[in-house]
């Protein structure tokens, strides 16, 4: 596995890390048998979340007694000093760990949350003392916003970034990565797959990896998939001419307007698992009717109940017609499963 460095932390970070969101859909068992697989294939950056439910406990679970194999990254949705002390203790015990290497404010949307973790009290201020007392090493900001990011990197209080980058996302080429690099800031790339919207893991990977960026951490839910993006950390990133095509050929048919699996659109008053209707076709694709129906069942029968709120549309980073785009998913489902649905 080839490693970069990650900014000014000098930390030597796998090219591939390991992105901790999907875990939380499979087993308890299943998940730390992934993540121990993650360790024995030479991986060692992992990224979790205190917002990623039951994900951090089972990374704790599958790294005991291989804690030194490992580094782990993981956030607070937090936006208070008070909030991010108590979030980074149940962290740090779910993790099994007395400290992390870096510590995130996740999902910075907007000018004004920046200024409002910023101010003296802040959710900064927490995040400093945590690191004077040597519970993170590095203080890291993630955000779906580019120009959001491009401010937190002018502050100087920033060891990395954590942004999405694809073949759909790539205006931050422009300004946010040259400037990152610039200031020495690490830069964790997220959404490498669309959320798993292309197809082709490889060829999308090898993309992101062709760019000036210190690590990319695509989420992985088998076995199988740990292996296939290890192996792409190893293997040359050469992206022939026909791969870019098709990469720019998929691009086109997702447009803006895809889901990206990020779940910032919940909790829906009506428990409605919204990405699992809105990407339901490409996650279909990936695990098979059989095992979406079987987790996802009640999916439908909450989706009658919708109050039509746009709670949710008002939280999506991309801004995404979410009713629109449910109802057409919907559609398509019950046409071509309908016969299945028990
Ligand atoms: S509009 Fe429907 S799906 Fe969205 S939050 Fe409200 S009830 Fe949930
Ligand atoms: S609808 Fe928006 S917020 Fe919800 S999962 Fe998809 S991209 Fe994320």
């Amino acid at each position: 596995m080839r490693h970069r460095t990650l900014g000014r932390t000098g930390l030597k970070v796998s090219e591939v890390g390991f992105g901790g969101i999907p875990i939380q859909t499979l087993s308890h068992s299943g998940a730390v048998a992934v993540v121990r697989r993650v360790l024995d294939v030479g991986v060692n950056f992992l990224d979790t979340a205190r917002a990623y439910t039951t994900s951090e406990e089972r990374i704790g679970d599958a790294i005991k007694g291989q804690r030194s194999k490992c580094m782990i990254a993981t956030k607070t949705v937090a936006r208070t000093a008070e909030g991010v002390e108590r979030d980074l203790q149940k962290s740090l015990t779910l993790l099994g760990t007395s400290n992390v290497e870096l510590y995130q404010l996740h999902n910075v949307m907007s000018d004004e949350t920046l200024k409002e973790v910023m101010k003296p009290g802040g959710a900064l201020d927490a995040f400093k003392k945590a690191r004077r007392e040597g519970k993170i090493q590095f203080i890291g900001i993630t955000s779906h916003r580019p120009s959001v990011l491009i401010q937190a990197i002018k502050t100087g209080e920033f060891d990395t970034i954590m942004v999405p980058l694809n073949y759909v996302e790539r205006t931050l080429l422009q300004e946010l990565i040259p400037l990152a690099n610039k200031t020495g800031t690490g830069s964790i790339i997220m959404k490498p797959l669309g959320g798993g919207a292309f197809t082709n893991a490889e060829e999308a990977l090898k993309f992101v990896l062709n760019q000036p960026v210190s690590t990319v951490i695509p989420g992985v839910c088998s076995i199988k998939e740990v292996e296939q993006n290890a192996a792409i950390g190893t293997a040359p990133l050469t992206l022939g001419k026909d791969a870019e095509k098709r990469l720019e050929e998929q691009a086109k048919i997702l447009g803006q307007t895809f889901c990206r699996a990020c779940d910032y659109c919940q909790p829906c008053p009506e428990g409605i698992p919204i990405s699992a209707l809105t990407r339901v076709d490409t996650f279909i694709k990936r695990m098979g009717w059989e095992s979406w129906y079987s987790r996802n069942k009640e999916a439908l029968k909450k989706y009658e109940n919708c109050q039509e709120c746009r709670q949710c549309e008002s939280k999506c980073p991309y801004q995404l017609p979410i009713l629109e785009l449910m109802a057409e998913k919907v559609t398509w489902l019950r046409k071509q499963y309908g016969s299945r649905m028990t």
